[in-house]
């Protein structure tokens, strides 16, 4: 069943969220923006929350602030990092609630991964193809959201987002949920042998571990479409990376959307060729402070 579950009101942003969380606690929000119901002119119509893409500044904060409003969450929370297609994870406390919301120059720099056991925190990074990966202890009351294009999926970032949460929170891997949201599917994510020679040893280490089940390979490298190029899931890699990580293979929600067929939907990097904008995800414990 698709855990992603979209929500569309008149004149608000089009949001997809996770009622399968968000029904077991209340008091957590976690979900992903779509590219509609927000103020951004083409190519960054509609909902576009990038700031690094061409697009006005104050209408990406506008945009920012609307999902926030729509969450019934102060934009106050929005605490964003600046993302390097690297594996770190940071740990966000209360001093860094709000970094990076509005300028690129106050975000947390070099990391894609982001956890928090703060209250009142929204963690948000950006997308537009790439796979978000959302985390949540519901034992140790903590969160992460990691960020993982191939080069944060070759680098495990959902390991390392793990590790951190274990060191940090003293997390249980096997208490931990996990869902992967709304990114490029393998039916649109062709690459070729620059991308594949680093993707292949990751994919014959989880084939070894035994994680990959008969017949994954076909969703993880489908049928090569030209010499040297392959179309690759990164997010079937990425439930696999989890289940390394001592997640447990049932508590891994997967969604079918792809944001490569659908761009009346999602902004697509690679569908749309570089001139689009970039969706949000985000998850955040309890609500903060009430909207003024
Ligand atoms: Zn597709």
């Amino acid at each position: 069943m698709e855990p992603f579950e979209s929500t569309t009101a008149a004149k608000s942003p089009s949001l997809f969220l996770l009622p399968s969380w968000t029904k077991a606690d209340d008091r957590l929000t976690a979900g992903f923006s779509s590219r509609l119901g927000g103020i951004s002119a083409s190519p960054w119509n509609e909902l576009n929350v990038g700031l690094h893409v061409g697009d006005s500044a104050e209408d990406v904060v506008r945009n920012r602030d609307l999902i926030a409003e729509a969450l019934g969450w102060p934009f106050e929370a929005w605490t964003c990092a600046e993302q390097v297609h690297g594996s770190r994870v940071h740990r966000v406390t209360a001093e860094d609630r709000g970094r990076g919301r509005e300028s690129r120059e106050s975000a947390i720099g070099d990391a894609d991964a982001l956890m928090t056991n703060e209250q009142g925190i929204l963690l948000a990074s950006f997308y537009a193809d790439c796979v978000p990966l959302y985390f949540w202890d519901p034992r140790r009351e903590a969160v992460a959201l990691a960020h993982a294009g191939w080069k944060g999926t070759v680098a495990e970032i959902a390991v390392r987002t793990v590790e951190a949460m274990v060191e940090a929170y003293e997390s249980q891997p096997a208490d931990i949920l996990a869902a992967i949201g709304p990114s490029i599917g393998g039916c649109c994510y062709e690459v070729d042998e620059n991308v594949l020679r680093h993707v292949r040893p990751l994919l014959e280490e989880l084939s070894a571990h035994g994680i990959a089940e008969a017949g994954s390979e076909e969703r993880v490298a489908v049928n090569p479409s030209s010499p040297g190029k392959a179309r690759i899931d990164l997010k079937e890699i990425n439930r696999q990376i989890m289940i390394k990580a001592g997640i447990l293979p049932t508590h891994i929600e997967i969604t079918q959307w792809c944001t490569g067929c659908r761009t009346d939907l999602f902004f697509s990097h690679r569908t749309e060729q570089g001139r689009t904008g970039r969706m949000a995800s985000w998850i955040g414990l309890g609500r903060g402070a009430a909207r003024a």
